[in-house]
């Protein structure tokens, strides 16, 4: 196997842009090495972008927070800036795998390797996050809701890197919630994961943002179900009806984790956990 430990981007976008060396990316390895062994196929070569520093960085701008692709689990928990203005991101986060797979996995990994189970794509769905994506010619960006093309493929052209990802800062009259079900507390791979960001004034919905992992081919929003709560006073009437929105809008399967009428009802009791939650606490 040939293996290419860049130094920087560019060498990193060279070696894309030639169809010779256009191998696998490797950042933290823990989807990629798995599914090698699992498959019994190994490339004929990797190459090795977990060390470059350029996308390796959390920064705050404006109105923004940008994280580079290649930002472990690890590091985001640290993070002061995205426990401030995404703190679900490291709720999620802290239920990637164990530690070990926290300090090597990378959210650009989490994102790319696109499993509906992934946990970190339904917390950026819920936040409009951007993912940018380059190569030799530019960069272009692209909200993370229309990167999932279907079951594991995405809008990533093969010359192309997920460089970083751009989350927009939500005001402090926002408030977020992260939920994940899975067999165990640790290293389970999610049943169904549901994170919800809103507005809620007076006890009623101004705005509201919701995304699911573990239910569908991709992560996905509910448009209906955010559509129907829109404005909606928050009473037992609107929550039974969001979760009867949310339960036909949602496309589960049953798989070896769990049952689609399982997923289901946990999906609608999720939000319903939000909702009456949040409709104390604004
Ligand atoms: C024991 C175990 C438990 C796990 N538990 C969880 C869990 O609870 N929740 C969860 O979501 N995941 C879990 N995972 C999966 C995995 O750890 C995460 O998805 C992790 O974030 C992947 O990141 P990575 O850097 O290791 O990706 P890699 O394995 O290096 O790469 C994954 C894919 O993304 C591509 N890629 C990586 N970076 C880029 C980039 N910048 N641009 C373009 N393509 C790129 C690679 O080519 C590859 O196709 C678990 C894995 C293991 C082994």
């Amino acid at each position: 196997m040939r293996y290419f430990k860049c130094e920087n981007l560019i060498e990193a976008l060279g070696l894309l842009a030639d169809p010779d060396t256009r191998f696998p990316l490797l950042a933290g390895g823990t989807d990629l090495i798995v599914q090698w062994r699992m498959g019994g196929r190994m490339p004929e070569g990797v190459i090795d972008i977990g060390a470059l520093e350029e996308i390796r960085l959390i920064i705050q701008r404006e109105n923004v927070i940008e994280i580079g692709a290649a930002v472990t689990h690890s590091m985001l928990i640290e993070s002061n800036i995205v426990r401030r203005y995404c703190p679900v991101l490291v709720d999620a986060c802290r239920t990637v795998g164990a530690v070990q797979i926290q300090n090597r996995g990378t959210i650009g990994g989490n994102i790319v390797n696109a499993s509906p189970a992934g946990d970190t794509p339904p917390v950026l769905m819920a936040f409009d996050a951007k993912v940018e994506l380059a190569n030799l010619s530019g960069r272009r960006h692209v909200p993370l809701r229309e990167f999932y093309l279907s079951y594991r493929k995405t809008a990533l052209k093969p010359d192309e890197l997920l460089t970083r990802i751009i989350i927009p800062k939500h005001g402090p009259d926002e408030k977020a919630g992260f939920y994940k079900i899975g067999t165990r507390k640790a290293q389970a791979i999610s049943k169904v994961a549901l994170c919800v960001r809103a507005k809620i004034a007076g006890g009623a919905v101004n705005d509201i943002a919701i995304a699911l992992g573990s239910v569908a081919p991709t992560a996905v929003r509910a448009p209906k179900t955010e559509a129907f709560l829109k404005g909606k006073k928050l009473d037992s009437f609107a929550v039974d009806e969001a979760k009867r929105t949310l339960a036909a809008e949602i496309a589960p399967i049953d798989d070896i984790r769990s049952t689609a009428d399982y997923r289901r009802f946990v999906a609608e009791n999720l939000l319903a956990r939000y909702l009456e939650k949040a409709s104390d606490a604004f």
